[in-house]
């Protein structure tokens, strides 16, 4: 691998191009490596930018085990890929990091808690049921009680396949799902890690998240977290831990709450760059990218050193705006020093739909907010009206 990398001749494929997909290509174009995108939508992120574009469906066996065939490595920007095709790939000999197994246990959120209790690792209690019929069954003897969480195993992103349930007045999901207990939530927390095939582990410092009510999405991440050097110390202990016992190469994203009574508990992983993450192209020694790189590639890890204060913002789609897309307010956003206006390129907006996202450099995150509230008020995704 490091001898087609020295000398050019890296073929490296990536499942999915949507905005991380496109972040990882342009990374990867900094040392010259052929980037393979597969993504069913012609007009996703990373089209533009990849060495080459195969529409096709990452769901698909043949799709995904044709796609592995052209490349030297393979990779992926999210979790719902065809297992089997990948399974199939790496028992004729070719590299997918992270492991196919590893995403297998991490595709599903109950496998996930699982291994957590197997481990020893902070998470909250759970239960596992098959459909919406079992859970009311459940409720009915007194086997769990409102208020919960529920989850399908499967599936979930950016908040969907997630229900609060608080009384018998919410609505339950089907499908088979896990039933958490409700955490009450002081901080929600993530830390990325990476390992190579080495041993050698590096984490970023934790990040803060807040949480749109309404959309559910992230609305702003932090860096540093506003939390004790005792937190800051156990977080990273754990993000060694889960990773160690995973075996896993690659990055992994970890998103932790930490409860009113100070509790640290492990909410779910990622095995990929994360939203979390997108800071440290703007304010890290090494960016995310960067770093799943040299894991991946079996490098020496970069440093995962602070070299900035950072806010980052998500610009969403606004409500009620549907079409082509047009950023308003960027020129003056553009003006204020420190901000870092990232466009993930796609062409047409709409309600919440993740449009690009701005990093903001400061001194303190507190300056940093500050400026975060004013980009908020100035830069607005829209639809383009003649
Ligand atoms: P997704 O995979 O869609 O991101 P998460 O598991 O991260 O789903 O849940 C989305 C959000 O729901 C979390 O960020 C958190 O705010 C809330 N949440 C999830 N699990 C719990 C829980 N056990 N208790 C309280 N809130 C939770």
């Amino acid at each position: 691998m490091i001898e087609k990398l020295i000398t050019s001749n890296l073929k490296m494929g990536i499942i999915a191009g949507g905005q991380l997909g496109k972040m990882l290509v342009q990374e990867a174009s900094r040392w010259d490596i052929s980037t393979y995108i597969l993504d069913p939508d012609s007009e996703c992120s990373a089209r533009n930018v990849a060495s080459v574009y195969v529409q096709g469906d990452f769901n698909d066996f043949e799709t995904v085990y044709n796609f592995g065939k052209r490349v030297d490595i393979l990779t992926f920007e999210l979790e719902n890929v065809n297992i089997d095709a990948l399974q199939q790939l790496k028992s004729e000999g070719l590299k997918i990091v992270p492991d196919p197994d590893v995403l297998a246990l991490i595709q599903d959120k109950g496998l996930q808690k699982e291994f957590y209790l197997k481990h020893h690792l902070p998470s909250s209690d759970f239960a596992c049921f098959d459909d919406k019929k079992s859970i009311e069954k459940a409720l009915k003897s007194g086997e769990i009680a409102y208020p919960f969480v529920q989850k399908l195993r499967k599936g979930g992103y950016d908040g969907h396949g997630v229900a609060l349930v608080k009384s018998a007045e919410d609505a339950l999901l089907d499908g088979m799902s896990i039933v958490e207990d409700k955490v009450e939530i002081a901080k929600e927390i993530a830390v990325i890690v990476a390992r190579n095939s080495m041993g050698e582990i590096r984490s970023f410092p934790a990040v803060e998240m807040t949480f749109n009510d309404e959309t559910n999405l992230v609305e702003e991440i932090f860096s540093p977290a506003n939390i004790s050097l005792e937190e800051e110390q156990r977080l990273k202990e754990l993000s060694y831990e889960i990773i160690k016992k995973l075996d896993m190469v690659g990055l992994l994203a970890i998103e932790f709450f930490i409860d009113k009574e100070g509790k640290i508990l492990i909410n779910e992983v990622a095995p990929r760059p994360h939203n979390s993450g997108h800071h440290t192209i703007d304010a890290m020694v090494t960016s995310q990218l960067k770093q799943l790189l040299r894991a991946i590639l079996d490098l020496p890890l970069g440093s995962t050193e602070l070299t900035s204060a950072s806010v980052m913002l998500n610009l969403l789609g606004e409500a009620g705006e549907h079409g082509a897309v047009y950023y308003e307010g960027f020129v003056e956003a553009m003006a204020i020093e420190g901000v870092k206006i990232h466009l993930y390129g796609k062409k047409t907006t709409r309600p919440s739909r993740k449009m690009g996202h701005v990093t903001i450099l400061d001194k303190s995150v507190e300056n940093a907010l500050k400026k975060a509230e004013k980009v908020k008020s100035i830069l607005k995704v829209k639809a383009w009206k003649k």
